[in-house]
């Protein structure tokens, strides 16, 4: 898809002298609109994107924002900050959807965080990235920013910024950009789901068990092991099953069995399936949480990257353990209906740094798809040698 849209330049490369020139970088393209200097890319931000209707795994064109910034950047950068690295990202998106920024660093980082900004400057989102070491002997840190699927559409700021080792020694030494994205809309079910007597109380009433349960699991998912890299690419669904009674963002209306109600926007996507059925874990990782939770029931709680978890509630029985390791499509445990559940059913769910984000942005694509940054490195980078 990338090598449609943009020029092939790996004659262009300097494969033996590649980090040396990284410090650089041109851009060109075939497309009209990237078919300009870096100053008008820099200038002209929003390049025209397409996009199709439905999300992330119908097929839209991925157009990556390519921000070569050093040389506007270099007037107000004194000659200890770090020069302003390459960085790519997908600038449209929809809600719920999951924005990976890719930075290839010429300086070892030890911290790289990224912040999306609403339009009075207050962040919704925020994030840390996480080193993946060479790609196409580029240093490459990538970013996972989780869209809360409430956003309203509309552009929106992204911050990103990073420092070095040696930042510690020499204060000020680091980068930082200030780019944008456009949140697009996505349309929500909307539904009711009645509950009994018994399901209300669950609901319902206050239980301080329940709140310890969603401060621990909260913590959780809340936690960056920036050396937990165990799955790179896509996730498999956790059943071969895969009709489904609830979808990701549907917003729910809880009727009470007393005549009360709430909302609540479903988080997950819940599969229909016979009680028993094998629930296989959507990708290898570290399991992070495995035991019953009055809500969820049996619960289990994978972590794959640094930030990026997934979930599976309800079940009737558990076959791992916390502090597994499991490879991708181990069985975690069986559907079941336990916790508030109105049937045997498996919610699954992936969070990105706590954020709900539609687990189909991770089916369709690797994460983190070495093989198209390289060929993004190749095919539109021209990388001149000094
Ligand atoms: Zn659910």
């Amino acid at each position: 898809m990338i090598a449609q849209k943009f020029v092939i330049l790996t004659r262009n490369i300097k494969v033996s002298d590649r980090r040396k020139s990284c410090g650089r970088l041109n851009i060109l393209s075939s497309t009209s609109a990237l078919r300009t200097s870096v100053a008008d890319v820099i200038r002209r931000p929003q390049v025209p994107v397409q996009g199709g209707p439905h999300g992330c795994c119908d097929g839209r064109i991925i157009y990556f924002i390519f921000l070569l910034i050093f040389q506007l950047a270099a007037a107000s950068i004194n000659s200890e900050q770090l020069s302003q690295p390459l960085a790519i990202y997908e600038r449209e998106l929809y809600r719920g959807d999951v924005l990976k920024v890719f930075i290839f660093p010429q300086k070892p980082l030890q911290e790289l965080t990224a912040r999306v900004l609403d339009g009075s400057g207050e962040p919704v989102v925020k994030g840390k990235g996480f080193a993946l070491g060479e790609i196409e002997g580029n240093n490459t840190w990538c970013l996972l920013l989780g869209l809360p699927n409430y956003l309203e559409a509309q552009e929106y700021g992204l911050e990103i910024s990073g420092r070095s080792r040696q930042a510690a020694a020499l204060s000020g030494e680091g980068f930082s950009y200030h780019g944008s994205i456009v949140v697009k809309h996505k349309a929500f079910i909307s539904e009711k789901i009645f509950l009994d007597e018994e399901l209300t109380d669950l609901r319902s009433v206050f239980d301080p068990r329940k709140q310890e349960e969603s401060e621990y699991l909260w913590n959780i998912l809340t936690t960056f092991n920036s050396d937990a890299i165990f799955h790179e690419e896509s996730f498999k669904l956790p059943l071969g099953e895969t009709r489904r009674s609830g979808n990701y963002g549907d917003r729910r209306t809880f009727q009470y069995s007393d005549g009360g109600s709430a909302l609540s926007c479903h988080q997950g996507i819940d599969f229909a399936v016979p009680e028993g059925t094998p629930v296989a874990a959507c990708g290898s990782g570290s399991v992070a949480l495995a035991c019953y939770r009055i809500i969820t029931g049996n619960t289990i709680v994978l972590e794959h990257l640094p930030g990026l978890y997934s979930i599976y509630y309800h079940l009737s029985s558990l076959s791992v353990n916390q502090g597994d390791y499991v490879e991708n499509g181990d069985i975690l445990g069986k559907v079941g209906n336990s916790g508030l559940a109105t049937g045997p059913h498996l919610h699954w769910e992936v969070r990105v740094s706590g954020v709900a984000v539609n687990p189909e942005c991770f089916t369709c694509e690797s994460i983190i798809d070495k093989s198209n940054i390289i060929s993004i490195i190749r095919e539109t980078i021209e990388i001149e040698g000094r």
